[in-house]
C-alpha cells in the first residue's frame, strides 16, 4: 500500500501545507461566503452555468506551484489575509472585494482585521460560533463548552495531511475549503474539506458517548413515499428537522433519482471510521449513508500497488445540492471519497452560519 493510501501511517510532511497554502484556501473561504448572498437554490447543477461564487472558487483552487517544505513557517490565517495576494491568483480575492459591501455589517464584516486573541475574531471563528449557536464559547484559543470542556482552537503545530486528520485542532476543521455548489470533481491530493473533526469538539456538541447520544436522538421519516422507513437523528442543532426538509426535497425530484435514496444504509451508529480510532460522524447522530448499491468509497478502489487515488462517483449532484443547501456536506468532495456519504457541518457552508 502507498503510504498516502493509509493516512495514519503516512510520516512524510505534506508538502502542501505551506503558507500559500493557507492563504489560498482563506481566499476560497471567503469566496464561498461572497456565495452565501446566492439563494442556495442556485447551486449549479452538472452542465448549468455556475454562478459567481463558483467561478470564484474555481479561480481560488487553480493549481498553484508547490513550495518547497519548510520553505515558509505557519501563519496565522489573519496574517495571511493582511498579507494580501501574492501568489497571483487573486481574482477570488478581487471577487470578494467588488462585493465586500454584501457583507458590511454582517457575519465575516472586520473579520480580516480583527484580533483572533479576543474571542471569535477571525472567520474561521466566527464561523464556527455562528454554526452551534450557544454551544460554546471561544475564549482566546480555546474552546469554552457550558459543562467546563476545553479544546484547543490552534495548538500552533504545523501538520502533514495524515497528521490533519489523526490529530487535529479545531482551526484545522477548516484547513480544506468547502467547494459547495460546485460541479462534481475529483478533488486535489489529499482535499477532504469536512473529513478533518476534532473528536473531542464533536463529542461536546452531541454526547461523549452512545447513552449520551442516544437521548438526543429522534426517528425522522426517510422519503416516506418511498418507502425509506424511520432513521435515528440527533436532535441538537435541529438536525432533525434539516434531514426532514431533505427529505421533502429529494421525494419530489424525478424518479430516476429514487434509486439512490432506498434503501438508507443509516444514520446512527456509534462507531469509528474504518481503519481509525476516530470517532465517526454517525456515532452523533448527523449523518446518513444513503444506498450503498451506488456508493463509491476510496477504500475499495485504493491501487494494490499505491499510486494516486481514482475519483469516481455516481451520485447525481441533483441529490448533492439539497443536502448541501440544509447544510449537510457531502463525501463526494473528498481525496478520500465516501459517496454515499453525508454530515451535517453548517461550519463549512456559508449559508448555514
Ligand atoms: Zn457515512
Amino acid at each position: 500500500m502507498g503510504i498516502f493510501l493509509d493516512p495514519r501511517r503516512t510520516a512524510a510532511p505534506h508538502r502542501a501545507d505551506t503558507s500559500r497554502r493557507r492563504r489560498r484556501a482563506i481566499r476560497a473561504a471567503l469566496a464561498l461566503a461572497v456565495g452565501a448572498a446566492l439563494p442556495a437554490q442556485a447551486a449549479p447543477l452538472a452542465g448549468v452555468g455556475a454562478p459567481p461564487h463558483v467561478a470564484a472558487v474555481r479561480l481560488a483552487e487553480a493549481p498553484v506551484p508547490t513550495a518547497k517544505p519548510g520553505a515558509a513557517p505557519r501563519r496565522h490565517p489573519r496574517a495571511a489575509n493582511a498579507a494580501g495576494d501574492a501568489t497571483g491568483d487573486g481574482a477570488a480575492e478581487r471577487e470578494v472585494s467588488d462585493r465586500g459591501g454584501l457583507f458590511g455589517t454582517g457575519l465575516f464584516s472586520g473579520s480580516r482585521a480583527t484580533s483572533g486573541g479576543g474571542g471569535g475574531g477571525n472567520t474561521a471563528q466566527r464561523a464556527l460560533l455562528a454554526a452551534y449557536p450557544g454551544a460554546f464559547r471561544i475564549d482566546g484559543d480555546t474552546v469554552v463548552f457550558p459543562d467546563g470542556t476545553r479544546i484547543a482552537w490552534d495548538d500552533g503545530r504545523r501538520k502533514s495531511a495524515a497528521a490533519l486528520l489523526a490529530d487535529p485542532d479545531v482551526e484545522d476543521m477548516f484547513h480544506y475549503p468547502y467547494p459547495a455548489g460546485a460541479p462534481a470533481r475529483a478533488p486535489g491530493r489529499d482535499e477532504d474539506p469536512g473529513r478533518i473533526r476534532n473528536d473531542a469538539f464533536f463529542k461536546a456538541l452531541y454526547g461523549s458517548s452512545a447513552g449520551a447520544v442516544r437521548g438526543s436522538l429522534r426517528s425522522v421519516p426517510w422519503v416516506p413515499r418511498l418507502g425509506g422507513g424511520q432513521l435515528p437523528v440527533t436532535t441538537r442543532f435541529g438536525v432533525d428537522r434539516k434531514l426532514e426538509a431533505v427529505s421533502r426535497e429529494l421525494e419530489r425530484l424525478p424518479a430516476r433519482f429514487h434509486k439512490y435514496l432506498v434503501p438508507s444504509a443509516g444514520t446512527f451508529n456509534w462507531r469509528v471510521i474504518a481503519g481509525t480510532d476516530r470517532q465517526s460522524v454517525h456515532s452523533f447522530g448527523a449523518a446518513i449513508d444513503i444506498n450503498t448499491k451506488y456508493t463509491n468509497y476510496w477504500r475499495w478502489d485504493a491501487p494494490k500497488s499505491g499510486g494516486p487515488l481514482p475519483y469516481r462517483n455516481q451520485i447525481p449532484l441533483e441529490i448533492v445540492s439539497v443536502f448541501e443547501k440544509y447544510c449537510f456536506v457531502w463525501g463526494g468532495r473528498w481525496y478520500h471519497y465516501d459517496t454515499m456519504h453525508f454530515e451535517y457541518r453548517p461550519e463549512l457552508l456559508p449559508h448555514c452560519r
